[in-house]
């Protein structure tokens, strides 16, 4: 099988401007990566649908919904202090939702072994009643509230590598222990949120991981907190479909992020979470891009993530193993009550 990837240029009609990072010339990187020689004849690509708005409903508020529609037609509309609407945002907001739900669709029907979508907007920033933070609607989180009824799932775990925490998401499902949503971010970056005590309430209580990560850190820090938080958390957990929240832009040359991640980097991580959803839900992952503001940076780990994706071998490397020590240690206090495999024996 194939990995899936659903893509349309429709993505540029979303227009913020020339000066925002959040550029139209983003889905022109994304273009590029997709047509790396390395990766052609191994990708399957598909044509995203339109959301419905029920879908959409299945998170946000009819409020935000209707919001946006008003958006439609309008040379400019800012729903939030950096979040900007042209007159195809709507439009496109519902393609990018369904970017996400057509990647979901391939992957739980078998027609493809896993898949990447690359909506524009993103998502995670999205509240249920407010676009933020450049994100119009919640893609990932209504992927995974529309994969919860269509497909009867009882466990999904998003995974959210962005440098930025993803707030919106983690609201959504801040109460649900039926979605596990675990962060790696930048700590003190935008939007401020993701300290290692958020851990969910309620019935949701240690349903939510946040990793703030220092800034500075790079490959071997991330791969020693998946190796020994990422993954055995998630193997636990035993999750049925798994979201990846895939934004780029902890990568070191980002220039809205302060972390050091490379495109190897990039690539082992994925390995990782491909190990762990080969582990629990053969390999049912679905990525979802996020940020990634650096176009070049955002070629090349686009097409180093979708090559671990598509089979391609990692090499084994030792360099990780005492990486983050204080931080992993930090992680294991704070949740080990809710996670055996994070209790130090
Ligand atoms: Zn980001």
């Amino acid at each position: 099988m194939t990995t899936g990837v659903v893509f349309t240029e429709d993505f540029k009609k979303h227009d913020t401007g020339r000066r925002h990072p959040e550029s139209a010339g983003r889905v022109d990187a994304v273009a590029r990566a997709l047509r790396d020689p390395s990766l052609t004849d191994k990708l399957e690509l598909l044509e995203p649908r339109r959301a419905e708005r029920e879908e959409i409903l299945l998170v946000h508020w009819d409020r935000l919904y209707e919001e946006v529609l008003e958006s439609a037609g309008k040379k400019r509309t800012l729903l939030d202090s950096d979040t900007v609407a042209s007159a195809d945002t709507a439009e496109v907001a519902h393609l990018a939702v369904g970017a996400v739900l057509t990647a979901i669709e391939a992957v739980m029907d078998r027609t493809v072994q896993n898949a990447f979508a690359f909506p524009r907007p993103p998502g995670h920033h999205a509240k249920p009643d407010k676009a933020m933070g450049f994100c119009v609607f919640n893609n990932v989180a209504i992927a995974a509230r529309y994969a919860q009824k269509r497909y009867q799932l009882e466990r999904i775990l998003i995974l959210d590598f962005d440098v930025h925490h993803g707030n919106g998401t983690q609201k959504v499902f801040y109460t649900s222990p039926e979605v596990l949503f675990l962060s790696t971010h930048e700590l003190g970056n935008y939007p401020g949120t993701g300290d290692l005590g958020e851990l969910g309430k309620e019935e949701g209580e240690g349903f939510t991981l946040n990793v703030p990560m220092p800034p500075g850190m790079g490959d071997p820090e991330f791969l020693r907190i998946f190796r020994d938080v990422v993954v055995p958390v998630g193997l636990e957990f035993a999750p049925e479909l798994i979201l990846v929240s895939a934004g780029f832009d902890a990568h070191r040359d980002d220039p809205l992020g302060g972390m050091n991640l490379t495109r190897d980097g990039y690539a082992g991580i994925t390995h990782e979470i491909l190990r762990l959803a080969e582990g629990t839900c053969e390999g049912k992952v679905v990525f979802a891009l996020e940020g990634g503001y650096d176009l070049h940076a955002l070629e090349k780990s686009i097409v180093s993530t979708l090559a671990v994706m598509t089979g391609e071998q990692m090499p084994e490397s030792a360099d990780f193993e005492k990486a983050a020590e204080e931080l992993v240690s930090e992680v294991r206090q704070a949740h080990g009550a809710y996670w055996s495999s994070l209790r130090e024996s």
